[in-house]
């Protein structure tokens, strides 16, 4: 069953959004494989959005990561990268549908509320960034 990295990101958690976004993914039917909350240092920030080290954003968001704890999952369910990127709208929240999680719960283009893998590749590189074989319980 394919798998994707999701994550609870600081300014939800500080807003106390992390209960609210949890039974939105169970209600949609995607089956929480692991969970952990973590407080991000910069080294493990930056290793996990490489991709981006160029990006102009780069420091800001790095900043942002590590402002505060994040809850990270393990998501398994048919086409879960799709569905969770659904369910969580546009990078901006401003330009989501009024039921994502970005446009109910994020603020801006930076402090969207939420992340989730974009590709089958991003999604095994994430998940085994963060989480062990061992630590993922399959059923
Ligand atoms: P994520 O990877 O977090 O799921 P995404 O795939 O929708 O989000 P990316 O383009 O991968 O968006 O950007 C990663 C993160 O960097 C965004 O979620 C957001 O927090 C931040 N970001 C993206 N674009 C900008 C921008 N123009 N200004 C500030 N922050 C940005
Ligand atoms: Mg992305």
């Amino acid at each position: 069953m394919e798998k994707t990295l999701a994550i609870i990101k600081p300014d939800a958690v500080q807003a106390g959004y992390t209960g609210e976004i949890i039974k939105r993914i169970e209600e949609d039917g995607l089956i929480i494989r692991a969970m952990r909350m973590e407080h991000l240092d910069r080294k493990r920030a930056e290793g996990f959005y490489y991709v981006h080290r160029q990006k102009s954003f780069f420091n800001e968001l790095i900043n942002f990561m590590t402002s505060g704890p994040c809850v990270l999952l393990v998501l398994s369910a048919y086409n879960v990268i799709n569905r969770w990127r659904n369910l969580m709208g546009p990078t901006d929240p401003k330009s989501g549908h009024p039921d994502t999680i970005r446009r109910a719960m994020g603020t801006n283009i930076e402090r969207n509320a939420v992340h989730g893998s974009d590709s089958k590749d991003s999604a095994v590189y994430e998940v085994n960034y963060f989480f062990k074989g061992t630590e993922i319980f399959e059923r």
